[in-house]
């Protein structure tokens, strides 16, 4: 695996297989890698004939209440979960490089970031965006893997892409859970032992309500109301939001349509967890079919 710091580095590397008949997939991280991540580079490894991987703590996506220094550092394991899973090139890039005292440009995409995680994180998805065009930009990969776990993210860089006719094609790739349905997530780390347990209740609760969408349930109060309560029961939680919403423009939905996401976000102590649950809405209730 060939490890490289520096932008132009990068651009050498990449001019150097201009016009071969190569398919370069490309895996954009935060670094503190799990077994999410790790699904997300053999995905790659499959479909793509060369893979990049990046490891870059981007500062722009953090906000100001953030503790950017807490993010977990584990570079030397990072490394060996890429080398693993057969990672042709690591990019590691500089802050400095990448963001130097004179940048000016910041990239939004309008819409699909007002809401939800955009709401509560209001730097946070121009932070992605601007990031991932630069390293789109830079890399001009053929495939951009990302996860389910991040729904929202994952449908604005689809639409960053489109947009600006970048030309990379974005995979969804599902997410990755503990037993207890816990998505895989660097923040569980900061968990307690009890936060642990109550985390794993909100995988349930969206789970709970897809079950009422599939049994026939519309009102999107209702099904709000009954993961709220779920939630409730299972201990001291902030819940941030719950949302039954249009799959493609994360409206929330008063008449379910076909495709439904259930997004959620709860605050155990410091640590904020997000997860989503997506319902094909039957035409028929179960059981009356
Ligand atoms: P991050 O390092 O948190 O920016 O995540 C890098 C990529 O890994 C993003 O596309 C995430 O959506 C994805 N990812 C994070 N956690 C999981 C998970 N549990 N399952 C699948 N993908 C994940």
């Amino acid at each position: 695996m060939h490890i490289i710091h520096s932008v132009r580095a990068l651009q050498t590397w990449r001019r150097q297989r201009q016009g071969n008949r190569v398919l370069i997939g490309f895996v954009p991280t935060l670094g503190a890698l799990h077994e999410g991540h790790r699904s997300l580079l053999q995905r790659a490894r499959q479909a793509c004939d060369l893979v990049v991987a990046s490891i870059f703590i981007n500062p722009l996506q953090f906000e100001p209440s953030e503790d950017l220094q807490r993010y977990p550092r584990t570079l030397r394991d990072d490394k060996t979960m890429c080398r693993q899973e057969g990672v042709d090139l690591l990019f590691v890039p500089d802050a400095d490089e990448l963001y130097p005292q004179d940048f000016q440009t910041i990239v939004t995409v309008q819409g699909l970031t007002t809401r939800w995680e955009g709401e509560r994180r209001p730097q946070h998805f121009q932070g992605v965006t601007t990031i991932v065009t630069k390293l789109l930009n830079l890399l001009q990969p053929d495939r951009a893997f990302f996860g389910q776990k991040d729904y929202q993210q994952f449908l604005i860089i689809k639409q960053l892409v489109k947009d600006l006719h970048l030309g990379t094609k974005i995979i969804r790739c599902p997410t990755i859970r503990e037993a207890d349905g816990l998505a895989l997530s660097s923040r569980n780390q900061f968990l307690s032992a009890g936060q642990r347990t109550r985390a794993g209740k909100l995988y349930q609760s969206l789970r709970l309500g897809a079950r009422l969408i599939r049994q026939g349930k519309r009102h999107r109060q209702t099904i709000e109301q009954a993961m709220a309560t779920h939630l409730a029961h299972a201990g001291a939680m902030t819940i941030e939001y719950l949302g039954v919403c249009h799959a493609q423009t994360l409206e929330p939905l008063d008449i379910l349509e076909q495709q439904v996401i259930l997004l959620g976000a709860i605050r155990l102590g410091s640590v904020r967890l997000i997860d989503n649950v997506a319902v094909r809405v039957p035409n028929k209730p179960l059981g009356q079919r």
